[in-house]
């Protein structure tokens, strides 16, 4: 049955757990960002395609698949790279919605800094678009 309609400000927001015995949250379920990365889409296909591996990998070792501990190995794997990238949209957010001058001349540095040392760049772009860490098999093509 359908909940009431609920309002939910775009923001940094995670829950403290992805899973329960039989039951795993993703994609704007499990954490949401302000769309000014870009990154919630992505973030969710990624958080299915490990869950999709987890379950596979546990299916062929002929575990059983809602087993807590099955399904804490897609939390433990997807939780903290989630963080990183949401703490990094979150940042982006408050750095580029404030006009205080300081703020504005820090940013603006940062953009230079950003264009004139391409390693950073690379770094930032890997970050955002998943190319660190563990990538799920069905995320890789
Ligand atoms: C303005 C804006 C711009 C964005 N731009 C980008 C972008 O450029 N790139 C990017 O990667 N991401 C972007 N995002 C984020 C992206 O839209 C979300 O992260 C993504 O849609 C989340 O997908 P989801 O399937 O997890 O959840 P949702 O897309 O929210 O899907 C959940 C579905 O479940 C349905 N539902 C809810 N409750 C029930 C119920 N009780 N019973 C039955 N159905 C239910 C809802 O109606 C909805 O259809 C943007 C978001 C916003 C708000």
């Amino acid at each position: 049955m359908a909940s009431d309609r609920y309002l939910f400000p775009v923001q940094l927001m995670q829950c403290d757990r992805y899973t329960k015995p039989r039951l795993a949250l993703i994609g704007d379920a499990a954490h949401c960002c302000h769309p000014v990365g870009g990154q919630g889409l992505n973030l969710g296909i990624r958080d299915a395609a490990a869950l999709a591996q987890v379950l596979k990998e546990a299916r062929d070792r002929t575990e059983d698949i809602g087993d807590l501990q099955i399904l804490k190995r897609y939390e433990r794997w997807r939780k903290q790279e989630n963080l990183s990238i949401l703490g990094f949209t979150d940042f982006l957010d408050r750095l580029f919605s404030n006009n205080w001058l300081p703020v504005v001349a820090v940013r603006r540095l940062g953009l230079w800094i950003m264009q004139h040392l391409p390693p950073l760049k690379i770094f930032a772009l890997q970050l955002m678009t998943g190319l660190l860490g563990r990538k799920p098999q069905l995320a890789r093509r």
